[in-house]
């Protein structure tokens, strides 16, 4: 699957806030955004003092915020919103649920990862089940009652035993449930809007769309 492999600072830097997508060199100051919080480039420190920003442009940043922060292309983005159109309720919602939902997310939000890139490329490289099944898909969403747990044999690996050593040192969401012995955990709701922790407006991203 596709992803972006340029400078991720860089991302941060061009949408002025933390996307936090570096683990734990998010919270040093070693953080480009504790430097530098201006966009890259030769114009880049000149735009900060260019207030006045589109409705369209408002609309763009946020969706570009969101593709960032979830790791997710353009193409597969807008899968995402399609699908979210069509499942009844709010297109929004709907759009951030399916973002939550992501097996690569989830690896992350029970902290068994320190970046959601991190977490993908776990779960690219075949740690991860599903219900008892390998499943190496990070876009895979997870539903209500699915187990998703370390393998067995992944469980032997240096990682994931600094890994157990660390967990709680993050929230976990209301909407999973984990067994820090086991490294096994299971989804017991679907995340409503309060366990979307990024400041994301779902709204302007569906006006973006709906132009
Ligand atoms: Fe963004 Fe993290 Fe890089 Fe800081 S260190 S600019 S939060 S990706």
């Amino acid at each position: 699957m596709a992803r972006y492999r340029g400078p991720v600072c860089k991302l941060c830097r061009r949408e002025g806030q933390k996307l936090f997508l570096k683990g734990e060199r998010c919270f040093t100051p070693k953080c480009a955004m504790e430097r530098r919080s201006y966009p890259a480039g030769i114009h880049g420190r000149r735009s900060q003092f260019r207030r006045r920003v589109s409705e369209y442009g408002t609309q763009l940043r946020e969706k570009q915020k969101a593709k960032r922060i979830y790791g997710i292309l353009e193409r597969q983005f807008r899968r995402y919103f399609e699908e979210a159109e069509r499942r009844p309720g709010l297109t929004g919602l709907n759009l951030l649920k399916m973002l939550e939902t992501r097996l690569d997310n989830v690896v992350y939000r029970l902290g068994l990862a320190s970046s959601r890139s991190q977490a993908r490329q776990l779960v690219r490289h075949g740690h991860f089940s599903v219900n008892g099944r390998k499943t190496n898909i990070p876009s895979y969403l997870v539903r209500l009652g699915d187990e998703i747990a370390v393998r067995e044999r992944s469980k032997e690996m240096t990682y994931f035993r600094d890994v157990a050593q660390r967990l709680g040192e993050r929230p976990l969401p209301e909407w999973l449930s984990l067994d820090e012995e086991t490294l096994s955990a299971r989804v017991l709701a679907f995340p409503s809007r309060d366990d979307v922790e990024i400041p994301l407006s779902e709204q302007l991203i569906v006006e973006y769309y709906s132009r």
